[in-house]
């Protein structure tokens, strides 16, 4: 099937392309964006004008981060295409309400990605806790944001998340592995006195999970979570990539989280049907809402 890829930045050039690039389902049939291109193939810097001029491209993946996606995705699903957004699926829980109510109306997919859960060993955890009891839990998501978003003032805008825009990863992470819904308790969010979005956050779950992200380490990242139960725990490191049972490593599949995300929406085009999760931007929002400020050290690149 053609797609057509909007938005070519950061994201855009380290996993979409590459992951098109090697799809048997898919051809990269045309790029949407006001400053990139990919050699080779068409290219558009309006979306409007790309709608007229390519009706027979009838998929199209958003790249962008969440605040400007919803504007786009809601022209191309009023056009008539299938669409596959980035994570965090919006801005708001309400926009992506509308996005599905309209994809629906249309019979159209939408997609709403979490790559993490692509993880290879988030299946593997997701199985091993099925039968069992949670009794607690730690999430370690900490990195340099000078590192992963060089430059990237949106995320310290307002829609861009701050520390959740990594965060919202183990999230999406927890709220696929657990056999019973979580939801949060208590927060604390460090805000720089210059940005609008959290650096670092404190979270409190239920059944008995706690969480630490932080953007102000340097060096290697630390994307790791641990769920205890009576049997013992299971570990995920490096955003799921490995996986320990009781200490123990356990193999699994190949790592290939954007490869994944295509695979499913093939299937879900091809079956007509949509996938639309907002589980882990609950979670955030709820600590949008709840979370206690602490006003921290302003913050430059
Ligand atoms: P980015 O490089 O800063 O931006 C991606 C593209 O979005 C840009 O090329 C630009 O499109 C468009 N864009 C940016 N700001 C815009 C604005 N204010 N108005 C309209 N368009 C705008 O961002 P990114 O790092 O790729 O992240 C994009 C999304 O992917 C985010 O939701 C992020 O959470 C997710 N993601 C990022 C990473 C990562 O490692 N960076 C990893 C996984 C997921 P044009 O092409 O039109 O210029």
């Amino acid at each position: 099937m053609k797609i057509a890829l909007s938005g070519i930045g950061k994201i855009a050039r380290d996993q979409h392309i590459p992951a098109l690039e090697a799809s048997e389902d898919w051809e990269l049939a045309a790029t949407i964006s006001r400053s990139g291109q990919v050699e080779g193939v068409e290219h558009f810097t309006d979306l409007g004008a790309f709608l007229e001029a390519r009706p027979d491209i009838e998929v199209i993946s958003f790249c962008q981060p969440p605040v400007p996606r919803y504007a786009l995705a809601r022209q191309a699903l009023e056009a008539g295409r299938h669409v596959m957004l980035e994570k965090p699926p919006g801005a708001t829980l309400a926009e992506v309400h509308d996005l599905a109510r309209l994809a629906g109306e249309r019979g159209r997919t939408l997609y709403t990605t979490w790559h993490s859960r692509m993880a290879a060993g988030v299946s593997v955890a997701k199985d091993w806790l099925a039968t069992r009891e949670v009794t607690g839990g730690r999430i370690d998501w900490i990195e340099d944001v000078k590192q992963w978003h060089p430059g990237q003032d949106w995320v310290f805008e307002p829609g861009g998340l701050g520390v959740f825009d990594p965060g919202i990863n183990a999230l999406s992470i927890l709220t696929e592995i657990l056999p019973r819904p979580v939801f949060l308790t208590e927060a604390t969010l460090e805000v720089p006195e210059n940005r609008q979005t959290p650096i670092a956050a404190q979270l409190q779950f239920t059944q008995g999970i706690e969480a630490r992200f932080d953007w102000r380490e340097a060096g290697p990242p630390t994307w790791n979570m641990e769920i205890e139960t009576a049997e013992g725990s299971v570990k995920l490191i490096r955003g799921g990539s490995r996986v320990e049972i009781a200490g123990e490593a356990v193999e699994t599949g190949p790592h290939a989280e954007y490869p994944a995300l295509y695979e499913r929406m093939a299937e879900l085009v091809l079956h007509g049907t949509q996938d639309v999760d907002l589980a882990p931007m609950v979670l955030v929002a709820d600590a949008m809402s709840l979370g206690r400020r602490e006003s921290v050290a302003a913050f430059e690149w």
